[in-house]
């Protein structure tokens, strides 16, 4: 079956590096929506929760009611986290403490890499295709534990770095900073599994 209608895939769009993205998802063939409201994930076959600073980004989502719409829309969706957006998503949220969305199995430590260490670029083996993959990190958390479900696609220093979860995939780099399109038609990717599955099950 050919599919080449081109999904719909949100980034939210509250603060952070969303516009960087979009341009990555519109790379990977799919059709970008930035989203600042709770109803505009309605009609979204996947979801962008981008870099940035987390706190702020948790502050937004809370005094404008889009905590709960997000946390049910990740239940249904495909989503995708990279740094901030990681911290999001996590199960538990340290050093220091903070509230969480809590889909994706992992505890994660903020700025974890110290002054010295706060942006670094590593190329490091992938289960991706293709070969090594460039990964930027600025100011990043790092996932200290992972339940059975995660996957580890790439590491940093023996963590996780690219993690999989069933429909959730998420980085504690900024895959829209590299030239290597590969972890975005990943995600585009799971995106379109989900679509498929859903229609072959009608
Ligand atoms: N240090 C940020 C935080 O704790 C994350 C940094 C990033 O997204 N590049 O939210």
């Amino acid at each position: 079956m050919s599919e080449q209608t081109k999904p719909r895939i949100g980034v939210l769009a509250i603060q952070g590096d969303y516009a960087a993205h979009a341009a990555a998802l519109a790379a990977a063939g799919a059709e970008p929506v930035e989203v600042r409201k709770p109803e505009q994930l309605a009609g979204l076959a996947g979801l962008i929760l981008p870099g940035g600073e987390s706190t702020t980004m948790l502050k937004f989502l809370e005094s404008h009611g889009f905590f709960d719409s997000l946390r049910e829309f990740c239940a249904r969706k495909p989503v995708f986290g990279t740094c901030a957006g990681v911290i999001l998503l996590a199960r538990e949220v340290r050093h220091p403490k903070q509230k969480s969305l809590g889909v994706l199995d992992v505890a994660v430590e903020r700025n974890a890499y110290g002054r010295q260490n706060e942006s670094a670029i590593l190329t490091a083996e992938t289960k991706l295709e293709g070969g090594p993959l460039e990964m930027v990190f600025i100011r990043a958390p790092r996932i200290v534990e992972r339940g059975e479900g995660v996957e580890v696609l790439a590491e940093r220093d023996g963590f996780p770095a690219l993690v999989r979860q069933g429909q959730m995939l998420a980085a504690t780099f900024h895959p829209e900073l590299s030239e290597d399109g590969r972890v975005h038609a990943a995600f585009v990717g799971m995106v379109r599994d989900q679509g498929s599955g859903n229609r072959d099950q009608g």
